[in-house]
């Protein structure tokens, strides 16, 4: 019988055959297990290897992307960095230029002295994904919607040209979720996360997932899992498989409240740019319609001056000022001086990443409160950047 997504999602790692009946899967925390018999198993012999906690996480998330299978890891980073370890000296990558500071970090520190190369494009022009493949090029690694300016990659067509061209392509999904985008389904090879935001939901966990869609490239990837050993634990996995069940009413409630503050903001004097893919005005819309079940949960908006934009941090009562997003709390962050504090000055400028951009991770809460939280922000911001300007003028 073919259950819808919700359904699935709810009952993400219920076991019909769990011994006792347990509802909730049961945390094992034995590193260890008996053999019945020389050359036997049970199917878990030592942890790092398998988990009976992780694997029913590995596979309720390998089921909801569409996957042959998944490994869970000890953070998103540690997902990207283990996946890449697929990849030897000489081997290039073309990748989304406004993506996660980490994994920008990850190749330009970690990998490019390995001999690991990357070129890094906006990956929703196509044509300059094409220009930037040479004879040496392995992968694209695509992040859909972008952080933080939330742009949009054609991923069917990212997905022919790799198949066309015999590359891998990775996508980042951790922004929309199986829930609200299945990559392996338009034609992607491998699906990563950091299930530290949406998936876990509450901020209160580091994870990472990686699922591919082929067996063969999956247990290559199982060797890595086990080799580098930077695996979830069990209590890890229990919390994020708990975090799941919940994933399709928290992603309509996020993505509900966004369209309302985006919709807000784009009116408001103070606001010169919003960036939002459920806006009919974004160049992405009809695109994200196409592949995608929603516009997710973030926003990012300019205002009229940087002192406005740390004004408005510093008055926000509900929103915190904190990194990170996708937990039910709703979150604002400076992406240049936070998350994406270590890409280039002439890079951020170029892709218009300065200081009078803002992001929302857009929370659960009612939008009504959120909207009148930005409201008084952005008054007090008003007041206090005009009487600044006033008070340097007095000599
Ligand atoms: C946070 C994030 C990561 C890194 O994940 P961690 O769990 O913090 O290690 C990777 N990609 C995206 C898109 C992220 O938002």
């Amino acid at each position: 019988m073919g259950f819808s997504l919700e359904t699935r999602i709810a009952q993400s790692g219920l076991d019909r055959s769990e011994p006792r009946g347990a509802i909730s899967f049961p945390i094992y925390l034995s590193v260890t297990f008996r053999r019945p018999a020389i050359g036997q198993s049970s199917g878990f012999d030592y942890a790092r290897t398998s988990n009976p906690t992780r694997l029913t996480l590995e596979d309720a998330v390998a089921s909801l992307e569409g996957g042959a299978g998944a490994c869970a890891f000890s953070s998103g980073m540690a997902a990207i960095t283990s996946l890449f370890m697929l990849f030897r000296q000489g081997d290039h990558v073309v990748i989304t230029e406004d993506l996660y500071g980490g994994t920008y970090g990850l190749f330009q520190q970690i990998l490019k002295p390995l001999g690991i190369r990357s070129t890094f494009v906006d990956t929703s022009d196509v044509q300059q994904v094409k220009d930037a493949i040479r004879d040496e090029t392995v992968a694209l690694l695509v992040e859909s919607p972008t952080n933080p300016l939330l742009k949009i990659a054609d991923l069917r067509a990212l997905a022919g040209l790799a198949k066309e061209r015999g590359l891998l392509l990775v996508v980042d999904n951790t922004m929309m979720t199986p829930y609200l985008q299945r990559p392996l389904e338009l034609g992607a090879d491998v699906v990563v996360h950091s299930a530290t935001k949406y998936l876990g939901g509450h901020n209160d966990l580091l994870a990472g997932i990686v699922v591919c869609k082929d067996p063969q490239l999956f247990e290559r990837l199982k060797l890595l899992h086990k080799v580098v050993g930077a695996t979830l634990s069990p209590h890890d996995a229990w919390l994020l498989l708990r975090g799941i069940k919940t994933l399709a009413v928290r992603m309509e409630r996020h993505q509900e409240n966004a369209f309302k503050i985006a919709r807000w903001l784009k009116d408001h004097p103070l606001v010169t740019r919003v960036y939002y893919p459920g806006l009919p005005e974004h160049p992405g819309f009809e695109l994200q319609c196409s592949q995608a079940g929603g516009a997710g949960g973030m926003i990012a908006f300019s205002v009229t001056s940087p002192e406005i934009a740390h004004k408005v941090l510093e008055n926000v009562r509900l929103f915190s000022f904190a990194e990170s997003l996708g937990g039910v709390e709703s979150l604002i962050t400076y992406p240049k001086l936070q998350t994406h504090a270590h890409i280039p000055a002439e890079t951020l400028d170029r892709l218009g990443i300065d200081d009078t951009l803002l992001r929302l991770s857009v929370g659960i809460e009612h939008a009504d409160d959120l909207i009148r939280d930005l409201q008084q922000a952005l008054e007090k911001a008003q007041e206090q950047a005009g009487a600044s300007i006033r008070a340097q003028r007095v000599p």
